[in-house]
């Protein structure tokens, strides 16, 4: 919209912008066509546009025949775009977009989040829709100038500081271009800029303690002028060691260091494993027939290398709102590493009946002992890489305690949205986990739970228990 048609429709709509709201209108066209181009748009794409307004972005992002789901909390604005546009791509919700559940996005595809931001709420808006776990594969916004050097700044410079390095840690930053404040109505006191962020692949910087890190770097921008041998504390004591390990000036200040040192820094201080340490190679399997009666034993190496049928349990952690905790598997593990996961899985080993592996399983990697119940089994074939798996579900009313040389990263899913994600989505999880997934939603659905279980009551009892 030109400008005169942006002042004529506020006003027939009953609109006076509102500061309180950030209301302030892109009437550059070209701009706005610009702005859409940058995200790379198709057909495929679901893009959630935040703060749609008058539909400066939206008009464009639809003649890319992209599906569109716009979040404008007036209800006045959101009511004019469902007249202006009548595009069934077209969703308007009106609600206030932090209260919105990015969740919901795992059951789409290609997700892309683009928005000319409301200033005053640009920052809680970033951090919640950065936050990951998250099915977003592009991030496109018009933010404050100053918010976008800060977001895509440099070491040794003003802007960089620990918003920098919290950002770029899981994304790259570009900033595409500066926009003066005359192309808004009202003119805004600030100019703006506009970035784009695509996330990194999580490979690319080397393995660290994430909380480890982020407090690092905390402590070092709390006080941004002085050195960081006097800021590091207890962290900093074989300062000068630690700075010749790093290469850097022992009386360096916080922005002077990259990214990549601040990584070092941290894994100086407490080194990563160097494998997966909680799977060795020799550790013993029962080797199992194909009605699961123990028929020897063998290493882990074996069995997985020669294919060779064996044992494990997955485990479904709810919480008391009846969400389920899946993980993502460390980049460490020798199968199928960084792939998303039953809250707790894993082999039984040469000693072990399933509902010990369970319990200890549990433990090991969340760290909470609470009742488990068997819900299911599965037998082994190709689509559970040759294991039979007892299926247990339990519930947590605290926090968990996620191992960290085990698990990258874990959050809890209402089912639907777990629906979603393995139907959009497969390649993102464990195979093991498809299978037990839909095992339990075909269970679920079927009401056969009570049959299932003493099915399991009898297997408990039976072959199935003799390890
Ligand atoms: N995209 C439009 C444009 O470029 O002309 C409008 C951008 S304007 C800077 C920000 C928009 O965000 C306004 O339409 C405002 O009503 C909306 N908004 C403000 N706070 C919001 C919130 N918490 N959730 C969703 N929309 C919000």
């Amino acid at each position: 919209m030109k400008l005169s048609e942006i002042r004529a429709t506020l006003k027939e709509i009953g609109v006076s912008p509102a500061k309180a709201l950030g209301q302030n209108f892109l009437h550059d066209q070209n701009l706005a066509r610009w702005i859409v181009d940058q995200a790379q748009i198709s057909s495929e794409d679901y893009v959630v546009e935040i703060g749609p307004g008058l539909g400066a972005l939206t008009r464009f992002l639809l003649e890319k025949r992209a599906h569109v789901l716009a979040i404008e909390k007036d209800p006045r604005l959101a009511n004019f775009l469902r007249s202006r546009f009548g595009y069934e791509r077209l969703e308007i919700l009106n609600t206030d977009a932090l209260q919105f559940d990015p969740r919901v996005l795992f059951a789409h595809r290609c997700v892309k989040l683009i928005g000319n931001l409301p200033y005053n709420i640009s920052s809680p808006l970033l951090l919640k829709f950065l936050e990951l776990p998250t099915p977003i594969s592009l991030w496109l916004f018009t933010l404050q100038k100053e918010m976008a050097m800060r977001l895509s700044a440099s070491p040794c410079t003003h802007d960089y500081g620990a918003l920098t390095l919290r950002v770029q840690l899981r994304h790259r930053v570009k900033y595409l271009r500066s926009v003066p404040a005359t192309v808004f109505f009202p003119r805004p006191d600030v100019d703006s800029a506009v970035v784009r962020l695509v996330p990194r692949d999580p490979l690319e910087l080397p393995q660290h303690d994430d909380e480890l890190l982020l407090k690092l770097i905390r402590i070092g921008f709390s006080q941004r002028r002085k050195q960081l041998r006097k800021m590091l504390g207890e962290y900093a004591r074989h300062w000068n060691t630690l700075a010749s390990c790093l290469d850097i000036d022992p009386n360096a200040r916080a922005e002077e260091l990259s990214l990549l040192q601040w990584i070092a820094l941290a894994n100086c201080i407490a080194p990563p494993p160097s494998q997966d340490v909680c799977s060795a190679p020799d550790e013993p399997f029962p080797v199992v027939d194909e009605n699961d009666r123990i028929r020897g034993y063998a290493s882990r190496a074996e069995v997985h290398g020669n294919n060779l049928r064996h044992r494990a349990v997955h485990i479904l952690i709810f919480n008391q709102a009846g969400q389920v905790y899946l993980q993502q598997r460390s980049r460490s593990k020798d199968r199928h590493p960084l792939k998303w996961d039953s809250s707790a899985a894993g082999h039984v080993t040469a000693g072990e009946n399933y509902d010990k592996t369970a319990r200890r399983e549990l433990k090991e990697e969340l760290g909470v002992d609470v009742p488990l119940e068997r819900i299911f089994r599965l037998t082994a074939s190709s689509r559970t890489d040759n294991e039979f798996i007892w299926a247990y579900r339990g519930v947590v009313s605290g926090n968990l305690a996620p191992n960290k040389y085990e698990i990258e990263r874990g959050v809890f899913l209402t089912p639907p949205m777990i629906d979603g994600w393995t139907s959009a989505r497969p390649d993102d999880f464990a195979p093991g986990f498809l299978e037990c997934w839909k095992a339990y939603r075909w269970e679920m659905h079927s009401g056969r739970e009570q049959s299932i279980r003493l099915e399991a009551f009898s297997a408990a009892n039976g072959a199935a228990s003799t390890a």
